[in-house]
């Protein structure tokens, strides 16, 4: 009889223990990884999108970042709010829109949390622009640029082969094993003057694309400023003649994004070597574009806000990720930033930040996290570039661009599917669209808790902001 008893009594813990392992399994969802993965930012100044072979290009600019996107996740969509350097970086940073924030804050910018949440912060930066102007290096543990390292087509560059053996050194040094790494490396290659390499001078010389039509610069070289973008101090002489064709600059900007690619290939490599590539989290993305005579504009970026300056690759590589995958939802700079932190595992101080952007990695489907709803891109040109003000505000809701013109007072209504074809007398579907981004740029901008007071003034000036 006590034998029976005990049988039973095994049987009910067996059957009560199986039934709570199947429900564990059914229902309990699987948690947020506690261990801190390392982060590798590779930010490119200057980098159009459609200048990759992974988003269309014809040219061969990018065999080693098209072989990184076969194993990431790659946004077709991704957009920077404001197409210069120092806002774009602020943006990056502090998920902030660049419109409401003048520098990186310490206390809620990117890397002093992740060094406060554990993160060895590494830096090693091929510009001036995010130090001088962004103040980006607050909360590196160590921060390297142009004033530490050698420099090369001018005092502010650091050239991409520099950057990536500054950047194996960090790696290579004995750390503390307990805190996972933030590196961020900013390429700036890509950026004006257009001055590769001697042996990648030629690699885009005379190919089917350089010998396309139209190529002469339709400016007038003897203006002395830089209206369209390019004046004659920026312009190459050669015996003794300005170049004045256009495909020659753009061979040039190429074969600048080829060698920064070679670089890029050879961190990558040393990864997948010395470096434990699988666990690394590794994000690839540009601050802005460059305008390659788009608007009649010319080999600059800051001052118009047509797809070529404000549409930005964007590549995400999770810890062991192998497949592919392609995300069309549009997406933004500001978004950076609270993607890296939902990677990065609970951070403190967060609340602090006013962050716009939404971790992205909750759009693609890899992250679950609750979003805020969908809201159009605001997007803006120069305020306070140069002293100037700001000419253009606009925001982008599907393939539908608004831009208003400040200086004019116009609201120009372009189809960025149809070429930005910029879009007159329409009607039905398209009227009510126009709305909607009428509204959302007075929401937006009215809701913004800007410091610029300026553009704010100038805004309610047109009548733009109540
Ligand atoms: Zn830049």
């Amino acid at each position: 009889m006590r034998k029976r008893t005990t049988f039973f009594i095994i049987i009910i813990f067996l059957l009560f223990g199986s039934i709570a392992v199947i429900l564990s399994i059914l229902y309990v969802r699987p948690k947020q990884s506690l261990v801190k993965p390392n982060i590798l930012l590779v930010t490119v100044c200057s980098l159009r999108q459609d200048h990759l072979g992974c988003y269309g290009y014809s040219r061969d600019t990018s065999p080693n970042m098209d072989n990184f996107s076969s194993g990431s996740t790659i946004f077709k969509n991704c957009y920077t709010n404001i197409p210069w350097t120092k806002p774009s970086v602020i943006a990056m940073m502090t998920g902030e829109y660049p419109y409401s924030n003048v520098e990186i804050s310490e206390e809620s910018a990117l890397a002093p949390l992740l060094r406060s949440s554990g993160y060895l912060t590494c830096g090693i930066i091929g510009s001036n622009v995010p130090r001088e102007g962004a103040r980006a290096h607050r909360g590196f543990d160590i921060y390297l640029d142009n004033r530490d390292l050698n420099t090369s087509k001018d005092s502010h560059t650091v050239q991409a082969d520099t950057i990536v053996d500054e950047a194996i050194k960090f790696l290579k040094k004995p750390k503390p094993q307990t805190r996972p790494l933030f590196l961020w490396v900013f390429f700036k290659d890509p950026h004006w003057p257009y001055l590769p390499p001697p042996d990648y001078r030629d690699k885009f010389l005379d190919d089917a694309l350089y010998n396309k039509e139209n190529r002469k610069l339709s400016i007038n070289i003897d203006r002395s400023n830089s209206i369209g973008g390019i004046g004659e101090a920026r312009l190459e002489k050669e015996n003794g003649e300005f170049v004045t064709d256009k495909s020659y600059y753009i061979s040039q900007y190429d074969a600048e994004i080829l060698f920064l690619d070679s670089q890029f290939g050879r961190l990558i490599e040393f990864l997948k070597r010395e470096g434990n590539y699988q666990d690394w989290v590794i994000i690839l993305v540009s601050d802005h574009g460059e305008s390659l005579g788009e608007e009649n504009y010319f080999f600059d970026h800051g001052y118009k806000l047509n797809e070529g300056v404000i549409k930005i690759p964007l590549m995400i590589k999770l810890p062991r990720q192998a497949k592919k995958s392609v995300i069309k939802d549009q997406v933004s700079i500001c978004d950076i930033y609270p993607t890296i932190l939902s990677l990065a595992g609970p951070v403190r101080n967060m609340s602090k930040n006013n962050s716009t952007g939404n971790s992205i990695l909750a759009k693609a489907g890899l992250w679950r996290r609750k979003l805020n709803p969908d809201m159009a891109l605001m997007l803006e040109n120069s305020p306070e570039h140069e002293n100037e003000k700001i000419k253009f505000i606009g925001s982008i809701w599907e393939h539908y661009k608004l831009i208003y013109n400040l200086a004019t007072g116009e609201k120009i209504f372009y189809d960025i599917l149809k070429d930005e074809v910029r879009l007159k007398n329409y009607s039905g579907r398209e009227r009510r669209v126009f709305n909607k981004i009428s509204n959302f740029i007075k929401i937006f901008f009215n809701n913004l808790n800007n410091k610029n007071s300026t553009s704010r003034e100038q805004l309610k000036s047109l009548g733009y902001l109540q």
